[in-house]
């Protein structure tokens, strides 16, 4: 191989990059990303907190990256993958042997609410950056749509800012679909015990205010007020530039369980990837740090080798830090939950999942060491 472009320099491009060059691969070495590296995890934290800046986000320190011996074309998009090879929006066409698509998601946003001021979604440090300006500007009723990771996320930190917070879920329960009924309403417990407010079950029909957001009305019509809305709906893979590449895209890049596609000269890694998992036995995007981060490996395996010899079987592994306490799961949620240390009413311990006696999950909150003992036994 004498070539391979990488589209997407984030986390899992990244990863991509620095697997190719360890492993041994000398030729040229293309990176191509809208966006220069960096992390996303501290963006709906310690970012909007102000516990870290902008420089402190970085995957890779200055050295790190020139030793990829790379050629960089970044600030720019991908727009089409053809057989001339991928062709940027400057007009650019990069031919390549190999292809690492790592573009990631990109927030889903509210139809109607697309246009109002005050209105924000969570993705990028674009979006992080004006968040956080409009939170500075004093105490402010905001109401965070979806109880997922980020939305939690997002309402713990506007509250430990000060601000008056409200969580609407569509769900009875947050979460329940990741970590179970059980788990989920522990989660919904922190937002309480955090003097957050939480209303489940309830969808939104729509927002008050002509150009700036002034409140939020629900599908049960109750109105609330909002000077600030937060839209954790969750990410659409970013795959439009594909059309038209022969590659399979539903719902992301479909690839088998070594992150390889239908073209074995083609890999795709991390959120935008919809890889065939083992375990599940179905398909599904891990939108997970860890699994971006571990996927590369695998895949950049597979690229070299020209066909799947080695297959990412990880179990999805997330954390995610709110109103001061780590969550942290592994696995796959069953109904069959045993708490099997600690105690759920003071928020430390942890619990095991089970199908048939068979361990299949961890979930832990503040208790990180029993739960990597127990994630190493999955
Ligand atoms: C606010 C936030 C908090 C998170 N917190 C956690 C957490 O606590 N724990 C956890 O496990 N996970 C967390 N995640 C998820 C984790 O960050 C992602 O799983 C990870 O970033 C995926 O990396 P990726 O490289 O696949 O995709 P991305 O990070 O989305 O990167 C894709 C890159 O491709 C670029 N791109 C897209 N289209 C094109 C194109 N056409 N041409 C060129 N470039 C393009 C994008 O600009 C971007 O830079 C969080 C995510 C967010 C947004």
């Amino acid at each position: 191989m004498r070539t391979v472009a990488v589209v997407g320099t984030s986390l899992a491009g990244l990863r991509s990059a620095q697997e190719l060059r360890s492993r041994g691969y000398d030729g040229r070495l293309v990176l191509i990303g809208a966006e220069p590296p960096y992390d996303r995890p501290p963006l709906s934290k310690d970012f909007l907190l102000g516990k870290v800046s902008a420089d402190d986000l970085a995957l890779a320190d200055q050295d790190d990256l020139d030793a990829l011996d790379a050629e960089w074309h970044l600030g720019v998009r991908a727009e089409k993958l053809g057989a001339d090879g991928v062709t940027l929006d400057d007009g650019t066409t990069i031919a390549a042997d190999g292809y690492v698509i790592a573009t990631g998601a990109r927030a889903r946003t509210l139809g109607p609410a697309r246009n109002l001021k005050g209105v924000h979604t969570l993705r990028t440090l674009g979006d992080a950056v004006g968040l956080k300006r409009e939170l500075a500007a004093g105490p402010a009723s905001v109401v965070v749509i979806g109880a997922g990771f980020i939305g939690a996320e997002v309402a713990s930190a506007c509250r430990l800012l000060g601000h008056d917070v409200t969580v609407i879920e569509a769900m009875p329960v947050p979460l329940a679909p990741v970590v179970g009924a059980g788990m989920g309403a522990v989660c919904g417990e922190l937002h309480t015990e955090g003097d957050v407010r939480l209303i489940t079950g309830v969808a939104v029909a729509g927002f008050t205010g002509a150009d700036r957001v002034t409140g939020v009305r629900l599908a049960d019509g109750r109105e609330l007020t909002a000077d600030l809305v937060v839209a954790g709906v969750g990410a659409r893979p970013s795959t439009e530039w594909l059309t038209g590449s022969g590659l399979a895209v539903d719902d992301g890049v479909l690839v088998d369980s070594g992150c390889v596609t239908v073209n074995p000269r083609v890999i795709a890694v991390g959120d935008v990837a919809r890889y065939r998992c083992r375990l599940r036995g179905r398909r599904i995007r891990a939108e997970h740090w860890t699994a971006a981060n571990e996927q590369a490996g695998v895949a950049v395996e597979n690229l070299l080798a020209g066909s799947t010899v080695t297959h990412f079987a990880r179990h999805g592994y997330f954390w995610s830090d709110q109103y001061g306490r780590r969550i942290q799961f592994a696995g796959v949620a069953t109904d069959d939950v045993r708490v099997v240390e600690g105690d759920v009413v003071s928020k430390r311990f942890v619990a095991t999942y089970h199908r048939d006696d068979i361990l299949t999950g961890v979930f832990a909150i503040d208790s990180p060491r029993p739960f990597t003992k127990l994630r190493r036994a999955l």
